[in-house]
């Protein structure tokens, strides 16, 4: 019988545990949220980030900026935040207008308050997250070989880095990659974070595998999936996580254990 790897329900005893933390505190920790523009994905995340936060007791200052604004005002602004001593945690919700250079912007908030890991402090929240849902289900990391699908700045290479650093041997695929089947055939965790909808179908994974889906697609029905062809691959692998309610809500819940 496939295990279902419940990011929902981890995530809910995860904020459980944050709010009793946040209780004994004498401060409310704040998050500060950098948006530009009003890509509608964007708010979504942002608004369960509020969420979550209010469910915890923690602070939230959503500061946002017009499509149009320069790097320098925006990198201006987030180092204000860096020495406001009020704010905790300052992240910059992606991705930003093609204009902006990402990595500039995203690497002007303080490595201190760098909660979403972009400086390699803290372990990136989807990272975290992933990690966390392996440990709570108790699959082994060391010694196992991990293939990740996706090798973007800010999601494939942090996951492939922390399935590295907890020794796993790993192997990264992209767009290019000339057999991807091949390379994923024999990975006993296989993390997919391409934004490409069944993407991974039964005839790709076996019975030992545990699939790890971050994709998050929204299709012409509104409805969300992942990368993976959820409904054939469940009936043959080990274990998976679910899209929605799987990646996503530890994701969330990550960055606030971060902050
Ligand atoms: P991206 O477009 O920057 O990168 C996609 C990566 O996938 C690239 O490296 C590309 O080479 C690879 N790829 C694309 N098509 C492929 C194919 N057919 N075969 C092999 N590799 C392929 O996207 P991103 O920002 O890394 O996000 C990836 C997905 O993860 C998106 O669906 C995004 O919404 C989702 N995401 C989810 C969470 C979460 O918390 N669940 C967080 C961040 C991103």
């Amino acid at each position: 019988m496939v295990k279902i790897l419940d990011g929902k329900k981890l995530s809910s005893e995860l904020a459980q545990k944050l709010k009793k933390i946040i209780e004994k505190l004498n401060i409310k920790p704040k998050l500060v949220i950098i948006q530009v523009g009003d890509n509608a994905r964007s708010m979504n995340y942002i608004k369960r980030k509020i969420i979550f936060a209010e469910t915890i007791g923690a602070l939230i200052e959503h500061k946002r900026f017009p499509e149009n604004i320069s790097k320098q005002t925006l990198i201006t602004s987030i180092r204000r935040f860096n020495a406001d001593k009020s704010a905790h945690g300052i992240i910059v919700q992606l991705p930003l207008p093609k204009h902006i250079d990402t990595k500039e912007v995203a690497g002007a908030v303080d490595h201190k308050k760098d909660v979403d890991g972009f400086k390699g402090g803290f372990v990136p929240a989807t990272a975290r997250g992933i990690l966390t849902i392996l440990d709570k289900y108790k699959i082994k990391i060391a010694g196992k070989k991990a293939v990740m699908v996706g090798r973007s700045e800010f999601v494939g290479k942090p996951i492939a880095l922390a399935l590295l650093n907890r020794e796993a041997t790993v192997t990264i695929c992209h767009k290019r990659t000339r057999d991807l089947a091949i390379e994923i055939k024999d990975a006993d965790i296989l993390v997919i974070a391409a934004g490409h909808p069944k993407l991974i179908k039964s005839g790709h994974v076996n019975k030992n595998q545990v699939i790890i889906d971050v994709g998050i697609n929204i299709l012409k029905d509104r409805k969300v999936t992942g990368d993976v062809d959820f409904k054939n691959v469940s009936k043959v692998v080990k274990a998976i996580s679910p899209v929605p309610g799987g990646v996503g809500p530890m994701t969330i819940a990550s960055l606030f254990q971060n902050l």
